[in-house]
C-alpha cells in the first residue's frame, strides 16, 4: 500500500522528480560510492618551467557514476562538503594517491612530488593529519614527496584549529601549496605566518595573459613576492605558447596546464612519464 501511495503521490505532482529529489539521490548514490569503488583519481603533470621536466603531479578526485559517466568535482565535492562526506573521501584520496606513487616508483618511474587537494572544511580537523602520515607509512612514502594543497578558504574558517593543523602538516615534512592563489582573501600577514613552499597562480590570472596588462602585472607580482619569500610558483591552467613563454620569461616556477598534460589515469601518466625519459 505504501508504494502504491508513492507511485500517485508522482502521478499527481509533475514536479516529483524535481533538483531536490535528484540531490538527495545523488547523495545516497554519494555515500555509497568508496565502498562501490567508483572513485578514482587522475592525475596531472606538473613540469619545471625552464628545463620542461616533470616535478610532479596533482591528484584530481573522479567519480565513475554507473549512469552518468566520470564526473569532475564541480559536480559532486560541494555536496560532499554538505553532506560531511567529504572527511571519508578525503582519507580515501589521501591513501590513493599515495599508494600510487608507490606504484610508480615500483615500477622505475621518478613522479616526483605528489599533490593532493584538501578541502578548506577538512582543516577543523586533526584526523587530516593523523590519515595523511599513516599513509604515508602504509606506503612507505617520504614526507618530502606529498603536497598538500589547501586554498585560502581554509584560513577562513576556524583560523585557530586550521593554524595549528597547518603547523603540524609542517611539523610532519610535507610541502605546503596555496591553491588559487589571489583569489581569496588570505591576508599577506598568513603568508609571512605559514611560510608555504609554494604558491599556486590560479588559472584565471593566466588566461588572458595574451591581452590583459593587468593580468600580466598580477601574475609578476605574485612571482616577484614568491620568490621574496623563497617560496615556488606554479602557474595553472597553462593551455598556449604565449602563456608558456610569459610565464618562463617571468621566472614562474613549475607549469601545470592543458598545454603540458590533461589529467590523466594513472596509467596514461605511466606512459608519459616514459616518452619523456630519454
Ligand atoms: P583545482 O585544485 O584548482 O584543480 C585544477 C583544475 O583545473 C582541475 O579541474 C583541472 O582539471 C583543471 N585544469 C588543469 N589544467 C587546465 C587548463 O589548462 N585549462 C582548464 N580550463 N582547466 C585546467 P577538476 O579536476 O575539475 O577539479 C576541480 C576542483 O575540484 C579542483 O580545482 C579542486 O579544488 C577540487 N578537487 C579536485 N580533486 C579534489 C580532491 O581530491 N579533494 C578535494 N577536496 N578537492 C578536489
Ligand atoms: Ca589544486
Ligand atoms: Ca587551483
Ligand atoms: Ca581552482
Amino acid at each position: 500500500a505504501k508504494s502504491l501511495g508513492r507511485a500517485r503521490y508522482s502521478f499527481f505532482l509533475p514536479e516529483f522528480n524535481t533538483r531536490r529529489q535528484a540531490s538527495v539521490a545523488l547523495e545516497q548514490q554519494l555515500s555509497e560510492a568508496i565502498e562501490r569503488r567508483e572513485f578514482v583519481l587522475h592525475y596531472q603533470p606538473q613540469v619545471h618551467a625552464q628545463h620542461g621536466h616533470m616535478v610532479g603531479c596533482e591528484a584530481l578526485l573522479r567519480w565513475r557514476h554507473p549512469a552518468r559517466g566520470l564526473l569532475a568535482p564541480g559536480e559532486f565535492i560541494t555536496m560532499a562538503e554538505e553532506s560531511g562526506l567529504i572527511a571519508e573521501m578525503g582519507l580515501w584520496v589521501r591513501d590513493e594517491a599515495c599508494a600510487q606513487l608507490a606504484r610508480w616508483k615500483a615500477e622505475g618511474l621518478r613522479p616526483g612530488v605528489m599533490a593532493i587537494n584538501v578541502s578548506a572544511l577538512e582543516f577543523r580537523d586533526h584526523r587530516l593529519v593523523d590519515s595523511l602520515r599513516d599513509a604515508m607509512m602504509r606506503h612507505d612514502i617520504a614526507p618530502q614527496e606529498v603536497e598538500v594543497e589547501l586554498t585560502e578558504s581554509a584560513l577562513m574558517a576556524d583560523s585557530d584549529t586550521s593554524l595549528r593543523i597547518i603547523d603540524r602538516l609542517v611539523e610532519l615534512g610535507v610541502r605546503l601549496a596555496i591553491d588559487d592563489f589571489g583569489t581569496g582573501y588570505s591576508s599577506l600577514a598568513y603568508l609571512k605566518r605559514l611560510r608555504p613552499h609554494q604558491l599556486k597562480i590560479d588559472r584565471s590570472f593566466v588566461r588572458d595573459i595574451a591581452t590583459d596588462a593587468d593580468d600580466r602585472a598580477i601574475v609578476k607580482g605574485v612571482i616577484g613576492l614568491a620568490s621574496t619569500l623563497g617560496m615556488d610558483v606554479t602557474a595553472e591552467g597553462v593551455e598556449d605558447e604565449g602563456q608558456r613563454s610569459f610565464l618562463c620569461q617571468e621566472g614562474c616556477t613549475y607549469l601545470q596546464g592543458y598545454g603540458i598534460a590533461r589529467p590523466m589515469p594513472a596509467e596514461d601518466v605511466a606512459r608519459w612519464m616514459r616518452e619523456r625519459v630519454v
